[in-house]
């Protein structure tokens, strides 16, 4: 079962769950174009080895690890890590799609700083 990337990565995107990663399974990374422009990183599912080491590494909780752990407010995102992938157009903008969706229906958590927004992912 994979582990999702959720939205307190929106704003914060810093990149210390790649360094951790030891298959090289969150995209996109910095070396790769769509980072100037993605809305927050992703983990493919079927590369993920469930090893855990990004979940302590991210100075935001934005990674649960799995789906059925994953809050409600946060479940659309499940889709967008689901369907990203790193150099597929059509891929990189159904999951920004994905995305902005979910930012335009959750103003209320987007209103909360990325360090913060965790907490409340369950309220
Ligand atoms: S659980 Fe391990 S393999 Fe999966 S994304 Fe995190 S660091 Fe990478
Ligand atoms: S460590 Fe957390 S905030 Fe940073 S890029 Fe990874 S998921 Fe996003």
């Amino acid at each position: 079962m994979p582990f999702i990337i959720t939205d307190p990565c929106i704003g914060t995107k810093d990149t210390a769950c790649v360094d951790v990663c030891p298959v090289d399974c969150i995209h996109p990374r910095k070396d790769e174009p769509e980072f100037e422009t993605a809305a927050m990183l992703y983990i493919h599912p079927d590369e993920c080895i469930d090893c855990g080491a990004c979940v302590p590494a991210c100075p935001v909780s934005a990674i649960y690890d799995s789906v059925e752990a994953t809050p409600a407010t946060q479940k659309s995102l499940v889709e967008a890590n689901r369907v990203y992938r790193a150099g597929d157009a059509a891929a990189v903008a159904e999951a920004e799609g994905i995305v902005k969706a979910h930012v335009d229906a959750h103003a209320d958590l987007m209103s909360v700083p990325p360090a913060d927004r965790a907490a409340v992912h369950g309220k």
